[in-house]
């Protein structure tokens, strides 16, 4: 029996009724697809890189309070410097992570901080004089910025290699002929040793590198071999990173302990 309150529909309507609705359908979702490529094609585009740490602000009263120090995180940009034997990730990472942590540890000691960079970036200008290789004008303007800053002290953070993968131990480098250099070299070396138990301890030695030219105690700071599996793992780690940043402030808060010795 019909229902006489359903109206009736002839076979050959309802099946008009039918594609109308599917191609309803069918250009509402194109329309939403076209809206949803539109919104992707012109949002910006995403974060490559890390997002710039805030500037830090120096603890009130510290031991390390009115000292200006220049932490330079090696590398950058377009150069990645040495690569991790086994995952392959770039020196200029690991730099500043290890950098950004021997930051916080310096500004928690009341010191006052210049970061060469808190991004994955080198130091070059699009208008480079022709004669300046890429290389040469990052070195000289991460030296400029701690003239400018006129920092105290400047500490260079880098990682080591070697073809051999059984070398490994932080080591500390200084310019020959600076004693204070020399001394700050030595104190954040025994303070490396004491706070990360390497297995093997090296010693600080006299090296030419461009960033140790500075009249300020400066120093370059190997913190591992990337080359050594064990030590890639570490290097690679939050916490060792922390450790590191702390051992090496923990040299710098030792060395001004001692030349103030040394100055009475
Ligand atoms: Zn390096």
């Amino acid at each position: 029996m019909a229902d006489k309150h359903r109206p009736i529909v002839p076979p050959h309507k309802a099946e008009r009724y039918l594609t109308l609705a599917v191609g309803l359908l069918v250009l509402i979702g194109g329309l939403l697809a076209v809206a949803a490529w539109r919104k992707e094609a012109t949002s910006p585009a995403p974060h490559t890189h890390e997002t710039p740490a805030p500037t830090l602000t120096p603890a009130p009263i510290g031991p390390l309070s009115g000292l200006t120090i220049l932490v330079d995180p090696g590398h950058g940009g377009y150069d990645g410097g040495a690569r991790c034997r086994d995952s392959g990730i770039w020196e200029k990472h690991l730099n500043l992570a290890v950098a950004l942590e021997v930051e916080k540890s310096l500004v928690q000691r009341g010191a006052s901080v210049i970061m060469t960079r808190r991004t994955d970036e080198d130091l070059c200008e699009e208008d480079r004089p022709a004669a300046l290789t890429k290389k040469r004008q990052d070195m000289q303007n991460r030296v400029a910025m701690a003239v400018d800053g006129n920092a105290h002290m400047v500490l260079s953070i880098h990682m080591n290699e070697y073809r051999s993968r059984a070398e490994s131990g932080p080591q500390v480098f200084y310019r020959e002929g600076s004693s204070a250099s020399r001394l700050l070299a030595g104190c954040i070396q025994s303070s490396l040793i004491s706070g990360l138990s390497p297995r093997k301890e090296r010693v600080a030695m006299a090296g030419d590198y461009f960033i140790l030219q500075l009249e300020v105690p400066s120093v370059l700071i190997e913190c591992g071999f990337i080359s050594n599996a064990a030590e890639e793992k570490l290097l690679l780690s939050h916490d060792y990173q922390a450790r590191l940043g702390e051992a090496i402030a923990g040299g710098v808060e030792e060395y001004l302990r001692l030349d103030a010795i040394g100055a009475q």
